[in-house]
């Protein structure tokens, strides 16, 4: 079932390099509300419980170190068509492919430390949306 929420997490480059504030404006001013904000850090432990999805590929060590390194900024958002129109907005994983003026193409340094995570459908959406808030803590 299609729902107008999506998930998102400003990553730890983004938190350290004091990006919070010009992202989450980006985000708003694409019509995205918030409906539920927090900082908050991972261990290795919850990150990789996070990516379990990719445990099988190459990167997936180092990208649950990476985004155990430092503080992340975790957001439930909702728009129409929220999941597709975030991803647009966010452009490519990889930063050299992501269009002009997408979060990405101006926050990310490289294809693991991109800024931002967008969820990639409606299912997994309410499943990351929910590994981070209970249902007390949207809004
Ligand atoms: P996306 O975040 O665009 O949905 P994926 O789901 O494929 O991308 O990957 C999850 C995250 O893993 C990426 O956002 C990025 O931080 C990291 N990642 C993806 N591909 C690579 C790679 N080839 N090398 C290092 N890190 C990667
Ligand atoms: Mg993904």
């Amino acid at each position: 079932m299609a729902t107008n929420r999506t998930f998102t997490m400003i990553k730890p480059d983004a938190v350290e390099a004091g990006n919070i504030g010009a992202i989450t404006k980006m985000i708003q001013e694409a019509g995205f509300r918030i409906v539920a904000m927090k900082m908050t850090k991972l261990s290795q432990e919850t990150a990789g419980q996070f990516y379990e999805v990719h445990s099988e590929r190459p990167f997936y060590n180092d990208l649950c170190t990476y985004m155990s390194s430092g503080a992340i900024v975790p957001m439930i958002l909702e728009k129409d068509n929220a999941v597709e129109d975030f991803r647009t907005l966010i452009g490519a994983t990889n930063p050299a492919d992501a269009a002009e003026g997408t979060i990405r193409n101006l926050f990310a340094t490289s294809i693991e430390a991109n800024a931002v995570h967008g969820s990639d459908s409606d299912e997994n959406a309410t499943i990351e949306g929910s590994f981070f808030f209970s249902e007390t803590e949207r809004y």
